[in-house]
């Protein structure tokens, strides 16, 4: 899956639609996101560079694309299903310096691209899939997706039909002349055709129809079959484009091409029931999040995803609200917080906008609104308890303040001796034990879970007493390391902290359970306080 003309045209949905047709066919499928950065994973960067950072169960940091992945086909993703440039160019030297290269010139065509090909291959060499959807992130004639590009073309010569290209370009509304222009897709794809890559089939996105007639003229002009040109028109939500790929026979496409057989139609069922729960919702939740990226569209991506499709399961819509956390103070904060169902705490690293937090954390336990606090926002769960409740007004965590008397939350025991920022963190999938009784177990239904964790600092099990008896539980815990991962106050509605990110595991078509009693006590404390 290739990009054309501009960045942001949703290559990663239409590669996760693609693969969720597949999958409803019942092919085995993965989607892999190759980056063209030199970083070596995006967990150093910045929200404000990448957006929200993703991380899979075996612990790797990966591009927010491998959450659409995950959410569109239920399947998880690995490291292998994301590489950069970094990655690649770290291991062709890793190489270099064992003495592999048995004395040749190390050179970009052909160590990087064979490296490239030995990655696209990995997944399908596992045995374990039928298909694997590559995305090439960037656009075509990018300097940084050149060697990319050529191992796509080197692919295709040695794969023939059991491989194809699918390239995404952009059909612009000139809104002063009133016409669709061609122009830049026919532009992208010659040159692609100049790197030595046909597409096979072409994704146009558009904000209007088509006609058959401008496709024609499309598939003339860029040697591609009539019926392989495939408009990607704005939709409301996402979720509504494996419909859409369908209706145009994308997946029929795909078997066709890589001759592979296939009766009848996907099994879509299940969806469909999703996407009729989202039309017939009339009533709406409205929910607020604190945060200090809220002016990003993309920073808390898997958190918005979990709680729309706990709203859709709870047979409503999601009204979200983003509450700067910088801005919320105790003179604002009854203003701010008016009129929520319920209140997410955001993740986060770092002293900006962690006072707010604080305050919001504060009004809400004092006026018993749903709270889901979420890995920092757990943090400050906690940290806001010790000040207010357990009187340790100078209680914070060994993040913001290294010299704080009062350390509730720590940098685990492990990370001390640490001093490489990268891919470092508490990564991954690790197992939790619930407390019988408690919301949580409640909501999972099972007392065993694993969840997705990111972070370095934690609980500090020292003060678990004194907060237990004042009436913050610690309801979740390793099994192994008695890291407290899970925290709650009983008495109130709906008021949950957990270490980990709830956020990562939840799926069209396997929401979150947290997520969902999260909205469902939100949705009850609505009627209530109307
Ligand atoms: N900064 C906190 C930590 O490292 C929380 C991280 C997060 O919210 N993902 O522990």
């Amino acid at each position: 899956m290739t990009g054309g003309v501009v960045s942001s045209l949703g290559k990663g949905i239409i590669s996760a639609s693609l693969a969720c047709l597949l999958k409803a066919r019942g092919f085995r499928v993965t989607i892999q996101k190759f980056d063209p950065y030199i970083n070596i994973d995006p967990g150093t960067l910045n929200p404000y560079e990448h957006g929200e950072c993703y991380v899979t169960v075996d612990g790797h940091e990966a591009d927010l694309d491998l959450g659409h992945y995950e959410r569109f086909t239920n399947i998880q993703t690995t490291r292998a299903n994301n590489v950069t440039t970094g990655r690649i160019y770290q291991s062709v030297i890793d190489k270099e310096r064992r003495g592999d290269y048995l004395g040749k010139t190390v050179q970009i065509v052909p160590h990087i691209t064979d490296e490239i090909k030995r990655a696209v291959k990995a997944l399908g060499n596992t045995g374990n899939f039928d298909f694997v959807i590559t995305e090439i992130g960037g656009v075509v004639g990018d300097i940084e997706s050149l060697p990319f590009l050529e191992a796509v073309r080197q692919l295709r010569w040695e794969l023939g039909s059991n491989s194809l290209c699918i390239h995404l370009t952009y059909v612009p509304y000139i809104a002063a002349a009133k016409e669709l222009k061609t122009k830049p897709t026919q532009h992208s794809v010659k040159k692609l055709q100049e790197l030595g890559i046909q597409p096979d089939v072409l994704v146009l996105r558009t904000e209007r129809n088509i006609s058959p007639e401008m496709r024609r003229k499309i598939a003339l002009f860029c040697n591609v079959a009539a019926d392989a040109v495939v408009q990607s028109i704005d939709v409301d939500t996402i979720y509504r484009v494996p419909l859409k790929m369908h209706e145009q026979q994308l997946d029929q496409i795909v078997l066709r091409k890589t001759l592979t057989s296939s009766e009848g139609e996907p099994n879509m069922g299940p969806w469909m029931d999703f996407l009729n729960k989202m039309d017939a919702a009339t009533e709406t939740v409205t929910i607020g999040l604190v945060g200090k990226y809220v002016e990003l569209q993309d920073a808390y991506k898997s958190i918005n995803e979990a709680l729309f499709q706990a709203a859709t399961y709870n047979c409503h819509k999601l009204r979200l609200i983003y509450i700067h956390s910088e801005k919320v103070n105790p003179d604002n904060v009854a203003e701010r917080l008016q009129g929520l169902d319920g209140v997410i705490i955001a993740p986060g690293f770092g002293q900006r906008g962690i006072e707010g937090k604080f305050v919001a954390l504060k009004y809400c336990r004092e006026h018993n609104i749903p709270t889901f606090g979420i890995c920092l926002g757990m943090q400050c769960m906690v940290i806001e308890f010790a000040r207010d409740v357990l009187g340790y007004t100078d209680a914070n965590s060994t993040e913001m303040d290294h010299a704080t008397p009062h350390n509730v939350i720590d940098l685990m025991e492990e990370q001390k001796s640490i001093s490489n920022m990268g891919g470092t963190m508490r990564l991954g999938a690790y197992e939790c034990r619930l407390a019988p009784g408690s919301k949580a177990t409640e909501a999972y239904g099972t007392e065993l879970i694993r969840e997705r964790h990111r972070h370095r600092f934690e609980f500090n099990n020292e003060y678990r007493d004194q907060f237990e008896r004042a009436g913050m539980a610690c309801v979740g815990e390793n099994p192994e390391t008695h890291l407290v991962e899970v925290v709650e106050i009983p008495t109130l509605r709906w008021f949950v902290g957990t270490q980990y990110h709830p956020e990562y595991s939840s799926t069209v078509l396997q929401p979150n359970p947290l997520f969902l009693s999260f909205v469902k006590a939100a949705i009850a404390y609505g009627h209530e306080h109307l």
